[in-house]
């Protein structure tokens, strides 16, 4: 919650200074009849509205869970952002369609030295709010914040290129005006294209960050009981809700009071470092290893040939049901998995006939 409060008074120490900056601007633009810093003023203003969005998100996101949302209303920031992409987009092809008109038919702008002053100030305004809010945002870890902290700053480029701009006009007489909102509304539809597809990408579901899911499986193959860590998966429903499984691998001598002892120390202790409500699924394997491990041996050979196969797990031979089973995880370039897993399964048949083999596909789902 005090994370969230400070976020949010950064955000509008954001929206003040750019609506101040929104002022100005427009004021400076519309007297001078330059687009370049009219494109500049709608150009703030846009990053105000993003604010105001990203807020209004962070509030909604932090609503408690509820009968019908019981995983939370993280996702919310994913669909605030993807609006504030669109009308961003709708600011930046308006402006575009503005710049051409200038080009055909130039106008000279007419600046005096308040204007340029102004101009310059506004500059410096905005280089140290972009400062400031990527310092914060990174103190905070707020992807938003660190992401409107360099797009200040890469604003103050743009406004400097107007400041450029109004400069050669008050110096020379000549107008580049045009030319230079035409890249600035071009800087603001990239801008809006990419907010667009990050968002969308959010929602579609992404693969989880490999940082995380490395640390959490070393955390739970930390535990001795634990003989390998397999098949993890991560959802997230915005940064403070991550929900997931995994599966463990233990030896079949394992009474369930073990098992349960084991499987709540794990989710215990993962919850506590990292945040996260881990599912545990167990996967048995052979205490007496002498037979079974000739067998595997020559399973993980005959894998080895294909090299679209990046991992294989979970293997255990049942001698009462005479069932070999294990899991592959194919790489999501092969296309053909059930067709191989088959071919698979049918060496092994063949060298083993006594034995039904029982092959799980299982999903590429964390590094
Ligand atoms: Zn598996």
């Amino acid at each position: 919650m005090n994370r969230m409060k400070r976020v949010i008074k950064t955000s509008l120490v954001g929206v003040l200074t750019n609506l101040i900056l929104v002022a100005f601007k427009a004021f400076v633009g519309l007297v001078s009849g330059s687009i370049s810093i009219i494109s500049d003023a709608l150009n703030n203003l846009s990053d105000a509205i993003s604010s105001i969005v990203t807020i209004v998100g962070m509030l909604l996101a932090g609503k408690k869970p509820d009968k019908k949302h019981p995983y939370g209303y993280g996702k919310i920031e994913h669909v605030s952002a993807l609006t504030v992409g669109i009308i961003i987009l709708g600011t930046g092809i308006s402006l575009l369609v503005e710049s051409a008109q200038k080009i055909i038919e130039p106008e000279l702008a007419k600046f005096d030295v308040p204007m340029l002053i102004i101009i310059t100030a506004g500059i410096f305004i905005k280089f140290l709010l972009g400062r400031f809010t990527k310092k914060r945002g990174e103190e905070l870890n707020s992807d938003s914040l660190v992401a409107s902290g360099s797009d200040a700053l890469f604003d103050v480029l743009v406004s400097t290129a107007t400041l450029v701009g109004a400069l050669i006009t008050f110096i020379f007489n000549i107008t580049i005006d045009g030319w230079l909102g035409l890249i600035i509304s071009a800087l603001v539809i990239k801008t809006a294209v990419e907010i667009i597809m990050d968002s969308v990408s959010s929602i579609i579901g992404e693969r989880v960050d490999s940082d995380l899911s490395f640390k959490i499986k070393k955390a739970v193959s930390r535990n001795k009981e634990v003989l390998g860590a397999y098949d993890l998966t991560l959802h997230q429903y915005g940064p403070e809700r991550i929900i997931g499984s995994i599966h463990i691998e233990v030896e079949d001598k394992l009474t369930a009071r073990e098992i349960h002892l084991l499987t709540r120390k794990i989710s215990e202790q993962i919850f506590e470092k990292f945040g996260v409500i881990l599912t545990i699924g167990i996967y048995a394997t052979n205490t007496e290893k002498t037979e079974y491990a000739e067998i595997k041996q020559k399973i993980e050979k005959l894998i080895k040939k294909y090299p679209s196969i990046l991992q294989m797990h979970g293997y255990y031979v049942d001698s009462e049901k005479k069932l070999i089973s294990f899991d592959l995880v194919f790489d999501f370039k092969e296309k053909e998995t059930s067709k191989l897993i088959e071919e698979i399964r049918e060496k092994i048949a063949e060298e083993y006939p006594k034995y039904t083999v029982n092959i799980v596909l299982d999903t590429d789902f964390s590094d």
